[in-house]
C-alpha cells in the first residue's frame, strides 16, 4: 500500500490531442512507477527508472491546486493507477473545489481491476483506456500479463456502461 505517490513532470501541456486538451491548458501530471512493465515502454525514466519526487496526498493537493491557479482548465493524470489510493483524495478536494469546470482526464493502461476501475470511474469524467494487445502469447512476448487482453475488455466494457460510448480523435 501506497502512503506517497511518484510525480514525474507536471505543467500545464499545450500539445495533447485535441480531444484530450479541450481548450488547451491541460494541467498535465505524469506519475512515476508504472504498475506494468512493457517491453515497449516509450517513458523508460518513469517505468523502468522511476525518476521523480515523492509527495504525501496533501503535497499533490497542493500541486493540483498551483495548477489550476496557474491555468489550468482540466487535470490530466497520466499512469496514475498504481497509486490511486493517494491521487483519489487529492483529486476529490481539488474536484470538491472547482467543480464541473475542471474535468478530471485519467490516462490508463487498460490493466485495471473492475474495482479500482469504479473508484476511478465514480470521479473521472474522461477515460483515455489504452488496448495494448488481445492475445495472451504476444502479451507475454511484450513483457505483459497474459491476462491482459481480457482485463483491458472488461475495463473499456466498464467505461462505456459509466462513461458512453468512445470518441475517436482524428
Ligand atoms: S503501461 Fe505505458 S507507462 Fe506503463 S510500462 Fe506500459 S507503456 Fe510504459
Amino acid at each position: 500500500m501506497y502512503s506517497k505517490l511518484r510525480v514525474y513532470k507536471s505543467g500545464i501541456h499545450l500539445g495533447e490531442e485535441r480531444i484530450v486538451a479541450g481548450n488547451c491548458n491541460s494541467g498535465m501530471i505524469n506519475f512515476s512507477g508504472c504498475h506494468l512493465a512493457c517491453n515497449f515502454c516509450y517513458t523508460p525514466e518513469t517505468s523502468v527508472e522511476q525518476q521523480g519526487q515523492d509527495l504525501s496526498t496533501g503535497e499533490f493537493t497542493d500541486l493540483l491546486d498551483e495548477l489550476v491557479v496557474r491555468g489550468a482548465r482540466n487535470l490530466n493524470f497520466i499512469s496514475p493507477s498504481h497509486v490511486w489510493a493517494v491521487a483519489q483524495p487529492a483529486a476529490r478536494r481539488i474536484k470538491a473545489k472547482y467543480g464541473r469546470r475542471l474535468p478530471l482526464i485519467l490516462k490508463i493502461s487498460g490493466y485495471e481491476r473492475q474495482g479500482l476501475l469504479s473508484s476511478m470511474a465514480a470521479l473521472g469524467d474522461v477515460f483515455v483506456p489504452d488496448f495494448k494487445v488481445w492475445s495472451p502469447e504476444v502479451a507475454r512476448s511484450l513483457n505483459l500479463p497474459e491476462d491482459y487482453g481480457v482485463t483491458a475488455q472488461n475495463a473499456v466494457r466498464l467505461l462505456i456502461q459509466t462513461h458512453g460510448a468512445p470518441q475517436y480523435s482524428r
